[in-house]
């Protein structure tokens, strides 16, 4: 697969419009900001991830390894509400404490997240070394006094960058031309770009703006949207709850919230799961569905989105097992998305510093993929956290139940050969992924041009997420043809359609219908032509290759299953 860097997000875009992979929202009402529906193959292909998620996860977890204990892992799976009762989110910290920062340009009234406002700080050299101007900038960049000479807002500096080399009409806004990246100094470093900044010749490098920075000088830094100072307000705190009102009388004692997380409704369900099925410590309990999250600054296509869907599992375990668990599922969970395609340099598994962890967290990592807008950076797939017992110390704290479990497997031996048992919280691990933005990285994982082909446009999916599984054409709708098509289309969509879309097409030229395919995401086409009738084959046309060759009709399932499974 070709490198992240080099796929143009705009052609994937116009591509996933074309091909009824995603739309805009309500765009018949020109659209609403932060929301995204699914066409037919974005549909199937999020159900594909879905139930690829769940059959990993929950029906044969970790395909059937044994864990750290040496048994084998158990989950099961729950269904909770999106409204709950609004106590489950003081408890969780949520009304208190999901906040993000956030600025506003009082002169363009656009608003965005106070940690993406990256400033681009200028440096010089005598001897034009950009490592001699990096070293004297780095000593300055977080002094309230020390004020950028331009901004941009994005992800992270090099998502700024990438934005800034891309945006003629920025960078002319900013006073920036002549625009160059530098190789970078040493890995992780700053961004360093070569240009000229009003009419002066310059080193950039692009450093988050701290926010100490913003809080005392947010009059002197200029605005990411004219280039000019004096219309950034100080960072307020926003929370990014949506909420509404249960009920007629819509009082402050009716107010109820949109989950922000699928999470919170295993904890609040643990007790009755432990108590209402056979399930033991250590044991996984998964949960899917739609949050939603007021986010300030919608951007990136899907990828931050205000309603978007999670595939969230809580593993529960003995403390003392909890940080080989927190391995073992940070493993898996880089494995599990290479298997299903993204299996390439695009993807990494980045542990969080120690300043990085929240204060109960002892270990998380984030499963990250370089998108075509991050790019060279990366944007989080999925977190792998473990939370220790605090969800559920916080929930059996506000609502006073009894959270606690009793392991009847631990403790001293009695005499009689038992264990005495001890009761504990367990200590949860929690790998959190984003079913949008897994369908996201696939789609921009797959998308491919071949421009030796005559539509280059190529979606390589891998063949389990596939939306379309088989295609079956008969050359010309004519001749028999036809029904022999129908009959292998019906055969192959018993068979397959449970997992995907089993075209057929007797329209266009062939080579028409093989682009269609191709753009599609379609792995096989099988056609059906004057030979078939005669000697029973039919063509296999592969999307990767664009080779063709012949097989026996009767062979055609089999070849399928083969194909699809490898
Ligand atoms: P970010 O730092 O990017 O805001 P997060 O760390 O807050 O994400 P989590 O709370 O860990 O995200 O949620 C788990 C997963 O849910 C994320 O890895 C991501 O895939 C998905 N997710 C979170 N927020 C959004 C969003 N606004 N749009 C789409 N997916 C999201």
């Amino acid at each position: 697969m070709s490198d992240a860097t080099t796929k143009p997000m705009d052609d994937i875009m116009s591509l996933c419009k074309r091909r009824g992979f995603v739309y805009q929202a309500s765009e018949i009402y020109g659209g609403i900001n932060g929301f995204w529906d699914y066409g037919p193959l974005g549909a199937q292909l999020k159900k594909n991830l879905r139930d690829a998620w769940w059959e990993d996860m929950i029906m044969n977890p970790c395909w059937g390894r044994t864990g750290p204990g040496g048994e084998r892992v158990r989950c099961v799976p729950v269904e909770t509400c999106i409204i709950q009762n609004p106590k489950v989110w003081e408890a969780s910290g949520h009304v208190g404490g999901f906040n993000d920062p956030m600025v506003d340009d009082k002169e363009t009234k656009q608003r965005f997240r106070a940690d993406h406002l990256q400033g681009g700080y200028l440096g010089s050299s005598p001897a034009g070394d950009p490592a001699l101007a990096l070293a004297q900038m780095q000593g300055q960049i977080t002094k309230v006094e020390h004020i950028p000479a331009f901004t941009i807002t994005a992800g992270g500096p090099d998502e700024a960058a990438a934005i800034l080399l891309a945006d003629r009409k920025l960078q002319k806004l900013l006073g920036v031309s002549d625009a160059n990246i530098l190789p970078s100094i040493s890995p992780g470093a700053a961004p360093l770009l070569q240009l000229t900044y009003r009419g002066q010749p310059a080193f950039a490098f692009i450093f988050p703006v701290s926010g100490a920075v913003q809080e005392h000088a947010h009059a002197q830094i200029p605005s990411p949207f004219t280039g000019k100072a004096g219309s950034l307000t100080a960072p307020r705190q926003f929370n990014l709850m949506f909420f509404t009102y249960t009920g007629a009388t819509a009082t402050e004692n009716d107010k109820v919230y949109l989950r922000p997380e699928t999470a919170q409704g295993i904890f609040v369900q643990f007790k009755n799961v432990v108590d209402t099925t056979r399930v033991r410590v250590p044991f996984g309990i998964g949960n899917t569905g739609r949050s939603f999250r007021n986010e300030v600054t919608p951007r990136n296509f899907t990828f931050r989105s205000r309603e978007f869907e999670q595939a969230e599992l809580e593993f529960f375990c003995h403390p003392d097992d909890s940080f080989e668990w927190y391995k073992f599922w940070r493993d898996f969970r880089m494995e599990w998305w290479q298997s299903i395609g993204l299996a390439g340099e695009n993807l990494i598994l980045r542990e969080h510093e120690k300043d990085e962890l929240s204060h109960y967290s002892t270990g998380t990592s984030d499963v990250e993929y370089r998108f075509p807008f991050t790019a060279p950076g990366f944007g989080e797939l999925e977190g792998i956290a473990h939370r220790g017992n605090y969800d559920l110390t916080q929930h059996a704290k506000h609502s006073g139940a009894k959270l606690e479990y009793f392991d009847t497997d631990r403790g001293e031996t009695l005499p009689n050969g038992a264990k005495k048992g001890e009761r504990y919280m367990p200590h949860c691990i929690e790998p959190a992924a984003g079913l949008d933005r897994g369908a996201l990285a696939l789609i921009c994982e797959a998308y491919t041009r071949d421009e030796s082909r005559p539509s280059p446009e190529i979606m390589k999916f891998h063949p389990r997420v596939a939306p379309i599984k088989a295609a079956v054409f008969p050359l010309v709708n004519k001749d028999g043809m036809p029904e022999v098509a129908d009959r292998l289309h019906a055969d192959l969509f018993k068979r397959f359609g449970r997992t995907g879309f089993v075209e057929t097409d007797a329209k266009q030229s062939i080579g028409k219908r093989y682009a269609r395919m191709d753009e599609a995401g379609c792995p096989f086409c099988f056609t059906i032509d004057g030979d078939t009738l005669t000697d029973q084959t039919v063509t296999v046309r592969s999307r990767d290759t664009g080779l063709q060759d012949r097989i026996a009709i009767d062979k055609v399932s089999a070849f399928l299953t083969d194909a699809l499974l490898a």
